[in-house]
């Protein structure tokens, strides 16, 4: 991965050399979410690859180029289904940077405008409750409401705004548990420590009952995942360099993350940063929190609880980190609980902003996921990702309750 310093000519260098291990053979393409839904080549890994291969050569980003990387989900699919080895993650990092070049001011400063609300959601937490309420009120106004439409964009954030409930900040922590089996500092993170504080509450009660003592630092920032998604290189680097000071504590065993996304950017950090000192040994100490627990023979007792539930895989957890039994596995210990996992399409189309960039689409591909989900006919789903739980919540509504497995681990345990 490169750093701003470096030139578009050497992007485009790097491009081509990466492109070129692509030999068309199409094994990628049932795999994208993207392509599912509108059947267009441009609209698939080995398409966005060709374009990608055209814009390398000609040195010149065109419209096209442009809207079919910004209609990538990021949601790495494609890489485990390639036989070539074609590294699409590595490639969509230097597409995105690349389609900014030549983007008209007014959108490069509307999408710095929401990545920098989102990302800075901890300091604003307290002014969440009256946006919310804000939001609800435009999406019931009979005035408003048939507006709307023409607004996509403003129409997807302010249903999502709406349908979720901000939570109490959780603040510095540490909760150290007598003859501890580990140390861990855990990551709160930038919109889960706003609306997602059970599943940082959560994590504490289960890591604390396993023998895991976890330390919460206060100051915490983005993980840097929504600058990197925007193809904002140096503020995904800034935002990296802070955590990684914020974070890497000594004594520490692991750092754990409940956040699929932000565990698969801050395993990246290493890439982002270009090997500097010390950030690939921070990548390598971080973890998924099922995926550390089920490095652990438990000591929990759960109660039993006889029911199915559906299991859904968030994509950065299952193609960005490779993480896929740990989850089913640690809910296992759970007496008589049954996982099904969700048929179907795997993405929902969260991917991090772009059900705020890409409505329309995003909305299609969560379209095929939640009639997947329905048709199943159970009513309780574990997601580890926050911004699956949101894009699931506003698509399903409360048909479906939707819960982090870590919440539904600390719900078993028996008191
Ligand atoms: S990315 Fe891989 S699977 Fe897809 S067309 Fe290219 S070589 Fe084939
Ligand atoms: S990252 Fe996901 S949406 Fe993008 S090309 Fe690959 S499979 Fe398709």
């Amino acid at each position: 991965m490169g750093t701003k310093s470096q030139s578009l000519t050497e992007e485009f260098d790097a491009i081509a050399e990466l492109s070129a291990t692509c030999v068309h053979c199409g094994f990628c393409l049932a795999a994208c979410p993207t392509y599912s839904v509108t059947s267009m080549e441009n609209d698939s890994p080995r398409g966005r690859i060709w374009l990608l291969a055209q814009a390398a050569r000609t040195k010149e980003v065109n419209d096209s180029l442009r809207l079919h990387i910004d209609r990538c989900i990021g949601c790495e699919a494609c890489v485990p289904a390639c036989p070539s080895g074609v590294r699409y993650d590595d490639l969509i990092d230097r597409a995105r940077r690349v389609v900014n070049v030549g983007r008209s001011k007014r959108e490069l400063l509307g999408r710095s405008v929401v990545v920098a609300s989102f990302s800075r959601a901890q300091r604003f937490g307290s002014l969440v409750p009256s946006a919310q309420a804000l939001a609800r009120g435009v999406v019931k106004s009979s005035l408003l409401r048939p507006q709307l439409p023409r607004l996509p964009r403003v129409q997807a954030l302010l249903e999502q705004a709406a349908t979720i409930e901000p939570q109490r900040s959780m603040g510095t922590f540490t909760s150290l548990v007598p003859n501890e089996r580990a140390r861990v500092v855990m990551l709160t993170g930038c919109i889960a420590s706003v609306f997602f504080e059970e599943v940082n509450a959560a994590t504490v009660k289960v890591l604390n009952a396993e023998g895991i003592s976890v330390i919460v630092p206060k100051e915490q920032g983005c993980c840097g995942a929504l600058a990197s998604h925007a193809g904002q290189h140096r503020p995904a680097q800034r935002a990296a360099r802070a955590l990684i000071a914020a974070l890497d504590l000594p004594g520490i065993d692991a750092v754990v993350t409940n956040s699929a996304g932000c565990g698969a950017m801050m395993k990246d950090y290493g890439e982002l940063l270009e090997h500097e000192i010390g950030s690939d040994a921070f990548s390598g100490r971080v973890v998924d929190v099922m995926e550390f627990l089920d490095r652990f023979k438990s000591v929990i007792r759960y109660r039993p609880m006889p029911r199915e539930i559906l299991y859904h895989e968030p994509c950065h957890l299952a193609f960005a980190q490779g993480v896929r039994s740990a989850g089913p596995s640690v809910l296992g210990r759970i007496p008589g609980l049954k996982l099904r996992l969700t048929e179907g399409p795997n993405c929902c189309g969260a991917g991090g902003l772009y059900s705020a960039t890409q409505p329309e689409l995003a909305h299609q591909v969560g379209e095929a996921k939640r009639d997947a989900i329905l048709e199943a006919g159970i009513d309780l789903l574990v997601s580890g990702n926050p911004g699956c739980a949101i894009q699931l919540n506003s698509l399903l509504g409360d048909r479906v309750n939707i819960l982090h497995p870590i919440v539904l681990l600390s719900r078993a345990i028996e008191s």
